[in-house]
């Protein structure tokens, strides 16, 4: 049968985009779907300009610092008005570099919603297009709990374009996401309120990073309200008013949930297909990301294994390696290397402590230190850097690597490498350190903790 595409990917964010371009300059016949900007929600309202904002709001601390090192800092004053335009700038400028990738190997860019009509046809508006195979690369979507007031308030995607900056905020959440725009609102002057139902935020990451951001968001003046959820929300004629399950009530500008994310599914015409989803509305599908129909795959958020845009894009890479060869390839999911772009950055790759011992129990070393950086010699302030790592004691082998502190993400990067390659402790002390930096900590503890 003779088909419009060879492949048919539905959403043009980082996993639909790269398994679009790569079977398209392999020689294959790609249309892909798109009712949004291109490029998805790491390029427009995630990754790219939230780490746009964190730099923004990185200045004041370097504001702080500045006088120690001889500046005289006139009056500082921060223009909102200008971030959110250049910001906005940016993105365009990025979505168009994303159609002229997509134009460049021939991809055919769809406009519009689209919805699988049967296992080799696509709905897009009122045009039909038929397909080899389709890809479900839809991602997903902030998601509110229902509750008094829950429509007053707003998510991530509306963040990235307020109109005025708020002068007071309460956040609610405790993923990566309600902690970096937590860092994000203080660091730009905002009296900044964080809210979380459990006891500590950043469920999942290593306890002593936790409780390290923690400390340093208090140092800094994030209120911090753990154990706590909002029981209602109201507006009144300032902003909104916010009761809280202690009873306490606060008057704040604006109201930001990041309570997690939902996959796209919504009217894709699952139902009448042989696709099946998890409770939580995510794609089943195999190791290859085939779902349970043969002519359909899923990638990226929407099967909600790991939702970071690098990951997205290696499991992009390894479907349109199938596509092109034939030869199936699935993805490594160990060893992932992920950052909080807290203020101060934390990054991490490998085991927590917790989930080391779970597998290891008494066999291990850990390595902790904990400094003031060079920087505050002349500069000042509280933040001190957080570094960790765990070891195998039988093997020698570090399974897991921690840091909290400036450039985090830079330095585990590069560890993630060694980490990855299998390297041992002894690797790690036979390596030179690089004089003088936080990162040569890694390569110089020597003591593990009792
Ligand atoms: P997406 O990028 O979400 O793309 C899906 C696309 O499909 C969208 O463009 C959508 O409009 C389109 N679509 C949906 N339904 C249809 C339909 N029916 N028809 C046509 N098109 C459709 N990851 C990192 O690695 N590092 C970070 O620092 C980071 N920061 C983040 C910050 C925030 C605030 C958020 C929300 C996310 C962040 N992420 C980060 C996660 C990252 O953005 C996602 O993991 C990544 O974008 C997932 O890619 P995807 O291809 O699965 O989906």
């Amino acid at each position: 049968m003779k088909y419009d595409f060879d492949l048919f990917v539905i959403g043009a964010g980082s996993g639909g985009v790269r398994t679009a371009r790569m079977s398209a300059s392999k020689g294959l016949k790609v249309g892909i779907a798109e009712y949004q900007a291109l490029g998805g929600t790491c390029v427009n309202v995630g990754c790219i300009p939230k780490k746009l904002f964190v730099y923004a709001s990185e200045y004041s601390h370097i504001f702080d610092q500045a006088e120690g090192f001889g500046w005289s800092i006139a009056k500082t004053e921060f223009n909102w008005d200008i971030l959110r335009e250049n910001k906005n700038k940016e993105i365009e400028r990025l979505n168009k570099i994303y159609n002229n990738l997509l134009d460049h190997v021939g991809v055919k860019v769809i406009r519009g919603r689209a919805s699988i009509l049967d296992p080799h046809s696509v709905k897009v508006g009122n045009n039909v297009y038929t397909a080899k195979n389709i890809l479900i690369a839809t991602g997903g979507t902030p998601y509110i709990p229902e509750f008094p007031g829950s429509k007053l308030v707003v998510t991530s995607n509306e963040a990235f374009y307020l109109k005025e900056l708020p002068r007071k905020i309460i956040i609610v959440g405790g993923g990566y996401i309600a902690v970096e725009f937590a860092g994000i609102f203080k660091g730009l002057g905002v009296e900044t309120h964080l809210v979380y139902r459990g006891p500590l935020f950043l469920k999942g990451f290593d306890s002593d990073v936790r409780n390290k951001i923690k400390e340093e968001y208090e140092n800094q003046g994030v209120v911090l309200h753990f154990s706590t959820d909002v029981e209602e929300v109201k507006k009144i004629n300032s902003g909104y008013c916010v009761r809280l399950s202690t009873k306490e009530e606060i008057d704040v500008d604006l109201v930001m949930y990041a309570t997690g994310r939902i996959p796209n599914i919504k009217d894709l015409g699952l139902e009448s297909l042989n696709i099946k989803t998890k409770s939580n509305g995510t794609i089943i599908v195999d190791d290859y990301f085939n779902t349970s129909e043969p002519s359909i795959y899923a990638l990226g958020d929407v099967i909600g294994r790991i939702e970071l845009t690098p990951v997205a894009i290696a499991e992009g890479m390894a479907l349109s390696n199938f596509f092109v060869t034939g030869m199936r390839s699935s993805v490594d999911y160990t060893n992932i290397p992920t950052a909080i772009f807290s203020q101060p950055n934390s990054a991490s790759v490998g085991l927590t402590e917790e989930e080391a011992i779970k597998i290891h129990g008494i066999d291990l070393r850990i390595y902790k230190s904990q400094f003031r950086p060079m920087k505050a010699t002349l500069g000042g302030g509280d933040s001190k850097v957080f570094m960790k790592l765990i070891v195998i004691h039988s093997s020698d082998v570090v399974i897991g690597c921690h840091m909290v502190g400036d450039y985090a993400g830079e330095i585990i990067q590069g560890l993630a490498v060694a980490i990855k390659a299998g390297a041992t402790k002894q690797n790690f002390d036979s390596t030179v350190g690089i004089h003088p930096t936080a990162a040569e900590e890694f390569v110089t503890m020597r003591q593990p903790v009792d």
